[in-house]
């Protein structure tokens, strides 16, 4: 035991990390920002990635074309200026063989904390400029002395945080690992393990921090993220369980009014995919089971006649159907779509919206009250309390990422046990549907109508910045509108990004002079983005520069340009929801990313010139940057891992499913004492795991 008896009677799991030695206050707080409270949270945090020796190259060795890791001192460093007014961090960098130049565009603020004297671990590709230059990819600061990695033994890189660096991070697990290790126990079952042919708790813990090779380091990890996958398989099959127990849905008789004479009235028809995804809704409407699904499709698919259809199954059965959007621009929108499809079966949505007059509200509170079909189309407004349903029975939810699970379970509560349909324009690949969905089932759709006109799509290097303006400024000249697009609001010290408000100060008054220019970014309050997004959609301003808050679903026929500058800074699927708004009408529509780019940069991007298809564009973006940029900002506190990545852990999922299947199957509320461990711990990690078994 490494471990002395008094020590180990002292430490426990669950103890604060401020009782273990090496960690006060200060760096309890900047731990607690990491998510580490407690001794066992600390062995949770398990390293991003691994560096060994065999990976660091001797400076002397490095030569251009080539992509390299070097351990170095910084010996010199400094910012330059460029012409074009980017600033460059420069750094000098030493070691027992030879110096180089690293350098690294728009990033001054470094020159803060990178110190002369530091010990720095670089990655990247080696340039020739003036000489030999690395441009760094990654970088971690080792602090002042050189014991970065040596003898052989692998480096673990954690995820720090301002104020705690990896190192210190690093020391405090080292220091502490000996003692908490034996405490420890099993609690996933042995044939479980086999199973998934991963590693036990306690071993995959030492290998996770002191790894002897990359690839036992990569073994204990798959044992943590195996538990992860595991443990949201088996909250999302127990909730389904309880689900199908319990709730009685209502169950639709497929009449073939309403969405006969639909069918008849459509200037079109309707898609394979729209067919199939219809038919899915149907079974599920029909049957008397509760319907939870999620229609996924690309920008464009058609996903708002499917839940027409959908809606008019329950109409035709004397229910009341609910279109809820994220917008008023958007519900307005579908209400103004939907009343024209409509129209020839004298059907008028009803619009619910935060800016009804008090008279309009009061004449539809009146119509939704009563039990008699209706279809109503809205906002939030629909889930205000003062919001009454007489008969709902249909909830279609569009953009459905951007309402929390409490929205989405307000509207349902709405009604008694109404179908639901939850729309997404951001499809997902069916394994990590799965997890992130698991309680949900899924219809996609993976076709687009046919004769939708192609969107242009190119990159543009800075030096054609002239050109690409004065064509954006002859395509509005022509009466088209334009989009350009910031990825921030402001500049700042931080960087040296161009952003929306002085950008458009200076496009307004020079290469857009003569144009209506307009501006609009999230801390525009909300009442006044919808104001000018209206002026826009009715053609009262030309060109539009903003931030990514015209990523909604706004469709706007006449935008036929959309500019984006900084196109590096954006995910691909938003980049592909931005180029979404452009190619709605009858005229050719571009897409346009404007910016000297690094070639990394350059590569990804070529995956979004170079594909139309919304499917593709999410599974590049799932694999290189994961799965916390898919969605932004408003689902990522939906996303419950910390270790695994259901994309690139896609077998372990697979394995994960199964297992969560064979556990239930032969326990189904984890009551045995077998389990006695894994209800514990989901406890004590998900709040949904409260509700779904007793434990404790
Ligand atoms: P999204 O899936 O992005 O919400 P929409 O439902 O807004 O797509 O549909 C985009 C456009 O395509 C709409 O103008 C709609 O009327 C049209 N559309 C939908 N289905 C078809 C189809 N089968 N054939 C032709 N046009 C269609
Ligand atoms: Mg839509």
């Amino acid at each position: 035991m490494p471990a002395g008896t008094e020590a180990r009677s002292k430490v426990y799991l669950d103890m604060p990390v401020t009782y273990l030695k090496g960690v006060g206050p200060a760096r309890a707080e900047s731990l607690r920002r990491l998510g580490i409270i407690t001794a066992r949270d600390l062995l949770f945090h398990i390293p991003r990635r691994y560096e060994d020796a065999s990976t660091i190259s001797p400076i002397a060795s490095l030569e251009p074309g080539m992509d390299g890791t070097i351990i170095g001192r910084v010996i010199s460093k400094g910012i330059i200026p460029t012409r074009r007014g980017l600033r460059i961090f420069q750094a000098v960098l030493k070691d027992d063989s030879g110096m180089i130049e690293a350098s690294w565009p728009g990033q001054p603020f470094l020159d803060r904390t990178i110190e002369k004297g530091d010990m720095m671990l670089l990655t990247g590709p080696v340039k020739f400029f003036h000489g030999r230059q690395l441009q760094p990819r990654e970088y971690i600061h080792l602090g002042k002395d050189d014991q970065g990695v040596n003898g052989g033994r692998v480096l673990a890189v954690y995820p720090a945080t301002e104020g705690l660096s990896f190192k210190v991070i690093r020391g405090v697990i080292d220091a502490h690992l000996d003692t908490l290790l034996p405490l420890l126990n099993e609690y996933l079952p042995a044939d479980i393990l086999s199973l998934a042919d991963v590693p036990p708790l306690r071993e995959a813990m030492r290998m996770v921090h002191r790894p002897v090779s990359i690839a036992e380091g990569n073994l204990g990890r798959s044992r943590l993220a195996f538990e992860e996958l595991l443990f949201v398989h088996i909250l999302h099959r127990r909730a389904n369980a309880l689900v199908r127990e319990k709730r009685r849905g209502i169950a639709f008789e497929n009449r073939r009014k309403l969405t006969s004479a639909l069918k008849k009235a459509l200037p079109f028809t309707l898609t394979n995919a729209q067919t199939g995804a219809l038919r899915e809704i149907v079974a599920d409407m029909t049957s008397d089971r509760k319907m939870h699904r999620l229609l996924q499709g690309d920008v464009g698919s058609g996903k708002t006649i499917v839940a027409l259809f959908a809606a008019l199954l329950a109409m035709e059965n004397g229910y009341q159907a609910a279109i809820m959007a994220p917008t008023e621009l958007l519900a307005e929108q579908h209400a103004r779509t939907i009343a024209r499809l409509l129209a020839p079966l004298e059907i008028e949505p009803i619009l619910v919206t935060a800016s009804l007059s008090s008279a309009e509200r009061k004449s539809a509170a009146v119509t939704l009250a009563r039990a008699e079909p209706a279809l109503v189309v809205g906002t939030h407004a629909l889930i205000q309390e003062a919001a009454v349903f007489g008969k709902l029975g249909f909830v279609t939810i569009d953009e459905q990422h951007r309402f929390g699970v409490d929205q989405r379970a307000a509207i349902a509560a709405k009604g008694d046990s109404p179908d639901i349909l939850l729309m997404s324009a951001t499809p997902i690949p069916r394994s990590l549907a799965l997890t992130l969905y698991g309680d949900l089932d899924v219809s996609t759709l993976d076709e687009r109508p046919a004769g939708r006109q192609p969107i242009s799509t190119v990159m543009r290097p800075e030096s054609a910045r002239e050109r690409v303006l004065q064509f954006v400024a002859r395509e509005t000249e022509k009466g088209r509108q334009a989009y350009v697009v910031y990825p921030v609001i402001e500049e700042s010290e931080k960087t040296d990004l161009k952003a929306a408000t002085t950008m458009y100060e200076q496009l307004s008054a020079g290469p857009f002079a003569g144009r209506v220019v307009a501006l609009i970014h999230g801390r525009v309050p909300a009442d006044e983005r919808e104001k000018i997004m209206r002026a826009f959609r009715d053609g009262k301003i030309d060109i539009l520069v903003s931030t990514t808050v015209i990523e909604v679903g706004i469709d706007v026929a006449n935008a036929t340009v959309m500019l984006i500058e900084h196109p590096e800074r954006f995910g691909l699927s938003q980049l592909h929801q931005l180029r979404g708004r452009v190619g709605r009408g009858a005229e050719a529509s571009y897409c346009i990313l404007l910016g000297d780019v690094g070639e990394e940069a350059a590569e990804r991007l070529r995956i979004f010139t170079d594909t139309d298809d919304g499917f593709e564009i999410a599974r590049a973006d799932l694999r290189l940057r994961g799965m916390g940029n898919l969605f932004g900002q408003e689902q990522s506190g939906e996303a419950t891992f910390r270790i695994a990545d259901p994309i690139r852990d896609e077998s372990l999922n697979l394995k994960a499913r199964d297992s969560a299947e064979l556990l239930l199957a032969r326990d189904p509320e984890l009551s045995s004492r077998e389990n006695a461990g894994i209800r514990k711990i989901m406890g004590a990690r998900y709040a949904r795991a409260l509700e779904l078994f007793r434990v404790g």
